[in-house]
Formats: C-alpha cells, structure tokens, sequence
C-alpha cells in the first residue's frame, strides 16, 4: 500500500500524451494494492434544499427512499448485498464504505457518528466516503470526519458544485454559492480529508467557457476528485418544464465529450477523474434518451483525446496547479 501522496506524484507525473486520463481505478489498485471497490449505501438522509420544497431544477424529487433504508437493519443488509455483488462481479478484494444519497452529513454529530459506526462495524474497511453538500459542512462535522482517519481509514468528502459559476447556481437553485463550496473545501482541507467535486456539464446557459472555468477554480483550489456528470432531464422536474418549453437542451454524447475535453485540458493532472457519465435513472422517463454506453464513452475518449494529442491539464498554466502536499 503506498500513501495518498505518492500515489498522486507517480500518476500525475505519468499523464501526458497516450496517458490523457489520472484515472480513479489506477489510483484505487496504487493505493490500496487489490481490487478495491465502493459499497454504496443509502443511510436515510435528506437534502435541506428539497426540505424547502424547492429543490434543485434538475433535482427528480420522485426519487425519495422508503423510510426503512434509516435503520442500523438497513445499512448492514445494503452492505452485504453491495459487497457480494461486487465479490461476484469484479472479484472485489477491498471496500470503501460510500454513503451516497442525499446530503450524509445532513444531521447532528452524535446521530451522524452512531450511522458512521454502523456502518463502518459491517465490515473492514479501507475508507470512508461521504457524498454531501457545503453547505451541510461545518467544524464539528469536519472533526468528527477526521476522527476517521486515526482509525487507519482514507477519509473522502464529496462536495457538491455543479459549476463554479454563480448565476448558473442561482439558475439551477442550487441554493449554495461558489464561494460556500469553497470554504467547505478548505475547512476539509484543514482536517486533512480528501475532498472530491460533483460537477455538470452542458447546465443551461453554459458551454466551453464555463466549464473551463469550473475546472481551473477546482484546479486552484486543490481538490482531489472531480466525478464528471452528463446532464440528464428527468420527467417531474424544473428543468424538464424548461426543456418542454423550449428553453434548454441537455448536450448530446458527442458535446459532453466535447465539453469533457475542454474541462479535462483544465483541470490539474493531481485530480483523480472518478467519473466521466452518470447513470440514467431506470424507471422514469428523460431526456436525451440515447445515453453513452459507459465503457465505450471511455475508449472513444481517450482515442479523441490522443487523436488530437492532448491530456488533463494541458492547458493548465502551472501557477493554477495546488501542490501536492
Ligand atoms: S442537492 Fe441534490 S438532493 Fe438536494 S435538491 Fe439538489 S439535486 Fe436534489
């Protein structure tokens, strides 16, 4: 197992041409020596912004759990089940424990601790991810966080941003700023847990620009995971109406590359790239419905990117790159 550090120097170091990506599964096998996995699990959390009844214009707010995936019960049936399938599909070797849906550090320290622990007890486990938003991140919650990490565990927090671009926040409903994404960055940062970005690429109003934008800010501030995400318009939601209505079009799967290169060329070769699409929901009717195959979205990637001789932080000046530390 080599640390964090290294891991990062030797990859980064390797990217340039016919190595365009710093990719998740070769920091993951770097890391932590075997075939290491996520166990995603759903701990009953909710998101204060669709507490409000507004929630993100993106956001499907069909997508509620039912209330039992909250119980101790729950989270130890998800993670056997998530472990065994990922034991028979990829012979999976290691685990991170992944709390993923909705806002997982949405409650009070003690209720959060006792859910950690829960599940951290199902299992051994190598890390610690937790999916949230910034504006759910203060002190105590960082701390408690860090307590993790003297337990031997890589501590990952995965922020939210979509785009480092206000107005588009605001378009969207995001209901947090650019500038509140930054301080949850860094007050993570000052506890040493790794941190990770959510963005969207093709959110209304934005094009080229704006993503280079987004990707230079993440570059700048030192995050170290960015899960890329095509936009997708579900049925139900705010930004469905806006495309009914003629006032948005989610990008096809040749602009999302387009868009991904040009984030990519900015985004510093530290970044591990943890996603590049996301998956459409399965029952629920969206838009575009031609969705990339995700293994071949991947290759044909990286053929483009090596067509035109290009690669992650290319056109990244080196006074943008945040040092390893
Ligand atoms: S933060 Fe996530 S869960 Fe909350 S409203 Fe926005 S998209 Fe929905």
């Amino acid at each position: 197992m080599n640390s964090h550090s290294d891991v990062v120097r030797t990859l980064s170091a390797s990217i340039g041409p016919g190595e365009p990506l710093h990719r998740y599964s070769d920091y993951l096998k770097r890391r932590f020596g075997g075939k290491t996995y996520r166990v995603s699990v759903d701990a009953g959390f909710t998101c204060p912004v669709r507490e409000t009844g507004r929630p993100c214009t993106y956001c499907d707010v069909r997508g509620s759990r039912a209330p039992y995936l909250g119980s101790a019960n729950s989270l130890h049936e998800q993670i056997k089940g998530g472990m065994s399938f990922l034991q028979k599909r990829y012979r999976a070797e290691k685990f991170l424990l992944y709390f993923q849906a909705f806002s997982n550090t949405h409650s009070s320290v003690p209720t959060l601790r006792r859910i950690y622990d829960t599940g951290l007890s199902c299992s051994q486990f190598v890390g610690l991810i937790v999916a949230t938003r910034p504006d759910c991140l203060d002190e105590p919650r960082a701390a408690l966080l860090a307590e993790y990490r003297s337990r031997g565990l890589d501590v990952w927090v995965e922020l939210g941003l979509q785009s480092a671009n206000d107005a588009t926040l605001r378009r969207i409903r995001r209901g947090h700023s650019v500038a509140e994404f930054g301080r949850a960055t860094r007050l993570l940062q000052g506890f040493n847990i790794l941190t990770a970005a959510h963005v969207i690429l093709g959110l209304p109003g934005e094009g080229a620009r704006e993503v280079i934008q987004t990707a230079r800010y993440l570059s700048e501030l030192g995050v170290n995971g960015v899960k890329f995400h095509n936009l997708i318009i579900t049925q139900g939601t705010e930004l469905y109406r806006e495309y009914r209505a003629g006032r948005v079009s989610p990008p096809t799967t040749a602009e999302h590359r387009e868009l991904l290169i040009s984030s990519l060329e900015n985004l510093s070769p530290e970044a591990v790239v943890m996603r590049l699409t996301c998956d459409p929901p399965r029952d629920i009717q969206f838009v575009p419905e031609e969705q990339p195959d995700k293994a071949a979205f991947y290759r044909d990637l990286i053929d483009e990117m090596n067509r035109r001789n290009t690669w992650q932080g290319r056109s990244l000046d080196n006074s943008r790159r945040h040092a390893v530390p």
